[in-house]
C-alpha cells in the first residue's frame, strides 16, 4: 500500500458532503453573504424607524420603517418577528463551525447575545397566543423592556448582534496564519496552505 492510498481518506472528511458540511466549507462564503445581506436590510429598517421617531416626530405606531409602511402587518404580527429572530439564531448557529480562532470567538458572542433576544421574542410571541400580558402591561412585553422601550431595546438588541458579527468576518476574512490553516472554506482573503 502506498503512503498516498493511506492519506487519500483523511482529506475528505465525511461531513464535508453534508448540508452542513457544506455550508461551513465550499459555501461558506456564499452563505454568510447572503446571511449578511437580509441581517443588514432588517437592522436598516430598525434604524429608518428610529430615524421616523426622532427626527421626523412621526407617532411611535405611524413609524414602521420601509417595507412596513407599504404592509404594516408586517410590524404588527408578532409572529413574525419572532420568525425572524429565530431564523437569525439558526442562521448564525448553522454558519458557526466555518469559524475558527479568533473569529470564532466574536461569532460565538453573536450567537449568545442572538440566543437572549431570541428568548426575549419567544415572551412576546407566548403573550400573542395566550392573549394575556406580563407585568400587567396593556401589550406584550418582555423583560429587558421593563426598563427600556420596545423601539430602543430592539434597536440596541440588533446592533449588539450586528458588531461582533462584523468584528468576527473581518477575523474570518482576514485570519491569522494559524487560524487560516485550519479553515475549510474561501472567505480569507489571504492566500494560505488551506485555499491556495
Ligand atoms: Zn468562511
Amino acid at each position: 500500500m502506498t503512503s498516498t492510498a493511506l492519506r487519500a481518506p483523511q482529506s475528505q472528511p465525511p461531513e464535508a458532503h453534508s448540508l452542513l458540511g457544506k455550508l461551513n466549507g465550499p459555501w461558506h462564503k456564499r452563505a454568510l453573504r447572503v446571511f449578511t445581506i437580509i441581517v443588514v436590510i432588517h437592522l436598516a429598517e430598525h434604524l429608518v424607524q428610529a430615524y421616523q421617531v426622532y427626527v421626523l416626530k412621526w407617532p411611535l405606531h405611524q413609524a414602521r420603517g420601509v417595507l412596513g409602511q407599504a404592509f404594516p402587518w408586517l410590524v404588527h404580527s408578532e409572529v413574525l418577528h419572532y420568525g425572524y429572530a429565530l431564523i437569525m439564531l439558526v442562521g448564525i448557529w448553522t454558519l458557526l463551525p466555518g469559524f475558527v480562532g479568533r473569529s470564532r470567538a466574536w461569532w460565538l458572542a453573536a450567537l449568545v447575545i442572538q440566543f437572549w433576544h431570541h428568548i426575549e421574542h419567544a415572551l412576546l410571541q407566548g403573550q400573542a397566543i395566550a392573549g394575556r400580558t406580563l407585568f400587567g402591561a396593556p401589550v406584550p412585553t418582555s423583560i429587558v423592556q421593563l426598563w427600556i422601550p420596545r423601539l430602543e431595546l430592539h434597536l440596541f438588541y440588533n446592533t449588539l448582534v450586528f458588531v461582533p458579527m462584523m468584528v468576527a468576518m473581518y477575523y474570518h476574512v482576514f485570519p491569522r496564519t494559524p487560524d487560516a490553516a485550519r479553515m475549510r472554506c474561501s472567505c480569507a482573503l489571504r492566500s494560505h496552505p488551506a485555499t491556495a
